[in-house]
């Protein structure tokens, strides 16, 4: 079985107080119980240490970002060792406003991971295709050429997580319907299985990001190939425990 999983990326938003306010939100909620759901959430790197000392230890935390290879002299860089010292398990890479907004490459995706995997980190790794891509029907080409740049520079997948986030659905408000999410999911999971190793196919997570809520969560969840999410806007708001319950 693939542990359900919910990520939640709070992205650069937030000041101290509201920090304060989404982890007394997050203590004071329940989650599923049976060890169904694993539950990270991604807050800015400057609130990392306070959420990670003050949230229940059943949530995890994650960076939203690290360096791609050892640190040394890279200006305003976190790297994975740092990540790795302090004992913050997760890391997401390759979200697509680092490819878009910070022009990070498939390429340059693929060596992050491996870094970070070697440094010990666990990996939320991102792909997706943009409204452009979709329309012109490469929607699968786009996606299979990110993860396997990420495939060619590692050699395990257990400490993967694989997010399908198409570009067109994140922050818009625009959630794709079950049959696209479960088409896409279904298409990685085949390419997982003729690339890699049929276990890696069979273990892996495969999670849906963009415009994930309390409403749409439930119908999402139940899709064969959808192992969990990755929230943006809703992980700020006490809805997030809604999305948590979909594991359910
Ligand atoms: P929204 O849930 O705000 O659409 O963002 C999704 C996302 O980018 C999560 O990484």
């Amino acid at each position: 079985g693939r542990k359900f999983f919910v990520g939640g990326n709070w992205k650069c938003n937030g000041t101290s107080e509201e920090v304060k306010k989404i982890v007394s939100t997050l203590n004071a909620g329940q989650v599923p119980s049976g060890d169904v759901v694993e539950v990270v959430v991604s807050p800015p790197f400057v609130f990392i240490p306070y959420v990670k000392s003050e949230l229940r230890s059943e949530f995890h935390v994650a960076a939203q970002n690290c360096w791609v290879k050892k640190g040394g002299a890279f200006t305003g860089e976190i790297s994975a060792e740092m990540l790795a010292n302090l004992g913050i398990p997760w890391v997401i890479i390759g979200h697509s406003e680092r490819r878009a907004l910070f022009n990070e490459s498939n390429e340059f995706v693929g060596d992050k991971v491996a870094y970070a995997l070697s440094q010990g980190l666990k990996v939320i790794a991102c792909v997706g295709e943009t409204l452009e891509q979709r329309e012109a029907g490469t929607t699968m080409q786009v996606v299979a050429a990110q993860t396997k740049a990420i495939a060619d520079k590692i050699s395990s997948w257990d400490n993967v997580v694989l997010a399908y986030e198409p570009v067109w659905a994140i922050g818009t408000g625009k959630v794709a319907t079950p049959q696209q999410a479960q088409e896409v999911h279904a298409e990685l999971r085949k390419w997982l299985q003729t690339n890699t190793k049929a276990e890696v196919a069979a273990s892996t997570r495969i999670i849906y990001g963009g415009s994930v809520n309390g409403s749409n969560c439930k119908e999402l969840a139940g899709l064969q190939d959808l192992d969990g999410f990755l929230v943006g806007g809703a992980s700020l708001k006490p809805e997030f425990m809604d999305i948590i319950k979909a594991a359910e």
